[in-house]
């Protein structure tokens, strides 16, 4: 089981992929985690990627390729879903070649599609403890009422202007790579609205027909 998982800031994308790591014995392989794991190590790698994370920019890509090409050796070129990579299509283009190298391809990739007016509703309930860093939603998890409503502040790139800025980069972003895989045949798009167990079950669904 070899995958690929698309999904816009506020789609649960990184909990949905956490969740079939566990159910489904599959490495979860997100370029972003890794590369925040080897700045905090401040590896060489680590301290070339930082200034990159920092800013929200694309870190270069033979630093992440070497980064998610070791994760997907480690678990033997297979069951994995890659998360966060290929971002371009030179990163699909390294992709398709270091799994053909192994004598392997991807199964299937995967893309959560909702509406940008749905993420905004989503995203603008939360809310943050701003000394302790707790995390809220005040529709799923509302702060509690004894908590001075001062420290509960909601952070600057949740406000809706952000949120629409941070999709039409997702979207100018991988839009591309999206096509590439769409012209292959191999994207499947997924309907990211509902709750948590049923977009996991549309998930399991469409890698379980893609395995056919
Ligand atoms: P993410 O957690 O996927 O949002 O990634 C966090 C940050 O890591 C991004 O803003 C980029 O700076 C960097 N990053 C993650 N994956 C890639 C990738 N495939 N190519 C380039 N930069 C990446």
């Amino acid at each position: 089981m070899r995958i690929v998982l698309f999904g816009p800031p506020g789609v649960g994308k990184g909990s949905q992929a956490q969740f079939l790591s566990e159910r489904e014995n599959v490495v979860h392989i997100s370029t972003g985690i890794l590369l925040r794991r080897a700045i905090r190590s401040e590896s060489e790698l680590g301290l070339q990627a930082a200034a990159y994370v920092e800013q929200g920019k694309l870190v270069p890509g033979p630093l992440v390729r070497s980064l998610a090409e070791g994760a997907m050796a480690d678990c033997n070129y297979d069951r994995f879903v890659l998360d966060g990579y290929p971002r371009t299509i030179e990163q699909a283009d390294w992709l398709a070649e270091f799994l053909e190298s192994h004598h392997t391809r991807l199964n299937t990739v995967l893309s959560l599609v909702v509406s940008n007016q749905d993420i905004v509703d989503r995203l603008s309930k939360r809310r943050i403890n701003r000394i302790t860093g707790e995390n809220y939603h005040l529709d799923f998890k509302p702060p509690p009422a004894d908590i001075e409503p001062g420290i509960i502040v909601q952070r600057n790139d949740d406000l809706p202007e952000a949120i629409l800025h941070r999709l039409e980069i997702y979207q100018e972003s991988t839009f591309p790579v999206q096509e590439y895989y769409r012209s292959l045949g191999l994207l499947k798009e997924i309907e990211g609205k509902g709750t948590f167990e049923e977009v996991y079950q549309r998930i399991l669904t469409a890698i379980m027909n893609s395995l056919k």
